[in-house]
């Protein structure tokens, strides 16, 4: 689909954005969403790179995955129930969030899960810092500890915390016996599972 994008330097062009893909066809966008070039956008005027977001719909059948990819500026709209996702389908907003997901699935783990284990850490990146906006990503697994990054935590830098997979089986394992208490409950919005979720404020 042809989308009009303006860049800082006021110039503004066509772009020819796909609504879908299918990461079995088209292996190599799982490592341009993986290290960020996905949909890096070059200005033909001034050279700036450019990350604009457009709704996106990812296929992975390999992964039994449909994923609607929202655009960041849509999610007041989304939680106000004013953009709809489709049937079978799971919703990420923000294309950082789409490629944390894909992460996770690659590695075969389950997204609840690692959305329960940010959550443990956003909880303890606000008792040190209670002031930071920190924010939680899923940076790989290691041989027995799965990698995670907090943004936002000490100005520019990027906090690396490792977590047992022992901890990911045993929060798994509650997960399953029980999969109506917190955090999992408000982890889940409806087709969207995010710590995001737990982080919202309150609606009127
Ligand atoms: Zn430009």
């Amino acid at each position: 689909m042809k989308h009009s994008i303006t860049c800082q330097c006021e110039h503004r062009f066509e772009v020819d954005i796909p609504e879908l893909v299918n990461l079995d066809e088209k292996t190599k966008v799982i490592e341009e969403l993986c290290n960020g070039t996905f949909l890096t956008i070059i200005c033909p005027s001034c050279d700036t790179p450019l990350k604009p977001e457009f709704p996106l719909i990812i296929e992975w059948p390999s992964h039994k995955t449909r994923l609607q990819v929202l655009p960041e500026f849509d999610r007041g709209a989304f939680y106000t129930n004013k953009v709809q996702a489709a049937p079978h389908t799971e919703i990420v907003i923000g294309y950082p969030e789409a490629a944390d997901r894909i992460m996770v699935l690659r590695e075969g783990l389950d997204p609840i899960i690692i959305e329960a284990l940010k959550y443990y850490l956003l909880l303890k990146a606000d008792e040190m810092n209670p002031e930071a906006e920190a924010t939680a990503w899923f940076a790989g697994k290691n041989r027995e500890t799965l990698e995670f990054h907090v943004h936002g935590l000490r100005n520019e830098e990027v906090a690396v915390s490792n977590i047992p997979f022992t901890v990911y089986t045993k929060t798994s394992e509650e997960y399953h016996r029980n999969p109506d208490i917190e955090p999992f409950k408000s982890l889940r919005f409806g087709p969207y599972v995010s710590v995001q979720n737990l982080l919202r404020p309150e609606l009127e």
